[in-house]
């Protein structure tokens, strides 16, 4: 049986009926740009987030550039964020001009440390992006209280975890801004490049309708220096129609999760939700010691998998100029050597992951390789474990 990593073809077949009426009203309305499906989009999505003010833009990057230009960030500036992440999250800042500033990762939860944070901030530090990686979100609340310290805001990257919660709050509505990506294969994907940006204030809201809008106040008057970033109205029509089954496609990828920690949590390392929130499995990523081996091996199999990532934003060519070093960041470049991101979309079938799990479990044995104790990932799990903040997925 082949096992696709995503299937958007299936996943349009299921919803066509309703997503081809929506395409069509657009296309006989003659309205494409900033219109009604816009609007309707916009406020879906506040009272799906339950907060804040949401602007449609053209994608997740864009929609972090937006944030980080409202915040006022520019060439002088610092940004602190983790280097484990999409290397657009950094493009993003990069695009201001300020200097990404990296921290590293927790090696248990796959996202940022925020014990590492405080150390690094400086005079120039205008914003943190706390980057909500595979659908688990940064523990807010003590970062939070660094922000508060030095008056440094925050960004939310939320691309990865639409409908994801921290205490109650969804994803990209703790901090002063979240941002949103729904390029396609995301949680909630449009048919082509879209994205969004949620404010907590009006004010902010005010900057960010006119930086996506070529900084104009109203038509012609032109109060600052703006882009062209839209969400336009075929990709809101067919988000808006799409919006109602996320919370359904959400909890469907945590039971695919459930599934595939049973079954594999004796073999590799599995993912741990912590404490503080609600995960919604963008991606399903395990460790292994034998990671290209069981890749390969997979493939073999007609299993695809990726990985998410490969090669850490510090150790990118693009950003050599930044001068880190091998070893600066431990649990990112650990990491990058060992996750491997399991097939993980809502129509994944029982039989499909069953079916993935049976081959690991099989490579596993056929080399009597079990769950695998180099000392970064026993001594973060365990007093993550014991600290209770976070804890295996599967005891939920
Ligand atoms: C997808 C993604 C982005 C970029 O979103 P685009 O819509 O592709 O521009 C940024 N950050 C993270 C973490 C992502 O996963």
């Amino acid at each position: 049986m082949k096992v696709p990593f995503g299937n958007l073809k299936l996943h349009y077949e299921t919803y066509k009926a309703s997503i081809d009426k929506s395409v069509e009203r657009v296309l006989a309305s003659g309205h494409f740009i900033l219109g009604p499906e816009l609007t309707r989009f916009e406020h879906d999505f506040e009272e799906f987030l339950g907060a804040g003010y949401v602007a449609g833009c053209a994608s997740g990057t864009e929609a972090i550039y937006l944030a980080l230009k409202a915040c006022g960030v520019g060439d002088k500036d610092e940004v602190m964020v983790v280097s484990h992440t999409a290397v657009p999250t950094i493009n993003a800042i990069s695009m201001t001009g300020a200097t990404p500033v990296f921290v590293d990762v927790d090696a248990s939860t796959y996202v940022m440390d925020v014990t590492e944070v405080e150390a690094k901030i400086t005079q120039r530090t205008k914003v943190i992006v706390p980057v909500h990686l595979y659908g688990q979100m940064v523990d807010m609340e003590p970062l939070l209280k660094i922000a508060d310290k030095f008056g440094v805001r925050v960004v939310e990257d939320a691309a990865q975890a639409t409908g994801a919660t921290y205490r109650g709050a969804k994803a990209g509505t703790i901090g002063d801004f979240g941002a949103f990506s729904f390029y396609p294969s995301k949680n909630i994907g449009a048919f082509g490049d879209g994205g969004a940006v949620a404010a907590k204030s009006r004010e902010d809201f005010d900057r960010l309708i006119m930086l996506r809008n070529y900084g104009q106040s109203k038509r012609y008057y032109h109060d600052i220096i703006g882009i062209n970033s839209r969400l336009d109205e075929l990709q809101a029509a067919i988000l808006s129609c799409q919006l109602p089954y996320v919370e359904e496609w959400n909890k469907r990828r945590r039971e695919i999760a459930h599934l595939y920690t049973e079954g594999l949590k004796d073999f590799v390392v599995t993912p741990l939700e912590a404490e503080y929130g609600r995960h919604v499995f963008h991606l399903y990523v395990i460790q292994t010691a034998h990671r290209d081996q069981l890749q390969a091996y997979l493939s073999e199999q007609d299993i695809q998998t990726l990985i998410h990532y490969p090669i850490p934003a510090h150790m990118q060519n693009a950003y050599a100029y930044l001068g880190y070093k091998p070893s600066d960041l431990p649990a990112t470049e650990y990491l990058a050597k060992r996750i491997l991101s399991l097939p993980m979309f809502p129509s994944l079938t029982d039989s499909q992951v069953l079916q993935v799990v049976k081959c690991i479990r099989e490579f596993h044995q056929k080399r009597e390789f079990f769950v695998d104790s180099t000392p970064m990932d026993v001594s973060s799990t365990c007093v993550k474990m014991e600290g209770g903040l976070a804890r295996p997925f599967s005891q939920r």
